[in-house]
């Protein structure tokens, strides 16, 4: 896993049956390398005793998978985990990651954001989270001050984004961490096309860079050195042409289920 789950914790799901309320997931407190396919738990959306069975799985477990597959027939594989860098961009104050790069482009437009959280994802979170996902293209949530969930229609698909997802994720934060400057694209009239690399709260307020500022010998200002969004037109091409330019083939598996 990458080093993406935490041993025993996080939870996938996946559904088995057409309308995607009978399911597979991981049992509780089994860790993932330890897992095997006879292990999986298969469990039924509605039924409502599922957590007083023998070997029930864990609560929050049930309550976001259970509510996603009720309602959410769309979504026949989910993956859920507190990966660093996905749980990092969930915790800022504007969780949106801007297209710096080709992966960040990827999810373009592809996510939504919940700024809800409402703790451990109990029946009730769990319903709420799920009614967040009508959208069949929408298939990431970034769980505000929690983590992230992936879908798709296949495990390999689903993991495939959940991977590039972190990846996305961890160039977008690290770039933050530079403190540098970000293309405005426009000279201002000091003849600079920089501005700090900040986000904008989700209040609206602009925040502060996250490191400090550049000393002089270091001039954020110079030419080249500056975090550049990539345009529109790039984002469209990339989702026209339904891959990247480099070889990355696993990244056309994303565009394709989009
Ligand atoms: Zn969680």
């Amino acid at each position: 896993m990458l080093y993406r789950h935490e041993a025993v914790a996080n939870h996938f799901s996946l559904a088995v049956n057409e309308d995607g309320t009978q399911f597979l997931m991981n049992p509780n407190q089994v860790h993932f390398s330890r897992i095997r396919a006879s292990d999986l738990l298969l469990l039924d959306a509605n039924d409502p005793d599922t957590l007083s069975l023998p070997g029930a799985p864990d609560p929050s477990a049930w309550g976001l998978h259970g509510s996603v597959h009720r309602r959410c027939p769309h979504h026949r594989c989910l993956m859920h985990v507190h990966s660093v860098f996905a749980t990092v961009l969930a915790s800022l104050e504007d969780s949106n990651m801007p297209p710096i790069d080709q992966n960040t482009a990827t999810f373009y437009n592809r996510y939504v954001i919940d700024e809800e959280f409402g703790g451990l994802a109990f029946e009730n979170e769990g319903e709420r989270c799920a009614s967040m996902l009508g959208d069949p293209k929408k298939k990431v949530m970034i769980m505000g001050n929690h983590g992230v969930l992936v879908m798709g229609d296949t495990v390999a698909e689903t993991f495939n984004r959940l991977y590039y997802f972190e990846r996305a994720a961890e160039t977008y934060i690290r770039a933050l961490q530079t403190g540098a400057g970000r293309s405005s694209g426009a000279p201002t009239s000091s003849g600079s096309s920089a501005s700090p690399l900040t986000h904008a709260g989700r209040s609206g307020v602009p925040m502060p860079a996250l490191s400090s500022p550049r000393t002089t010998s270091t001039p954020a200002t110079a030419p080249g050195r500056h975090l550049a969004v990539v345009s529109r037109r790039v984002v469209a091409d990339h989702v026209r042409i339904n891959c990247l330019p480099h070889s990355c083939a696993g990244l056309r598996g994303v565009f394709a289920a989009a």
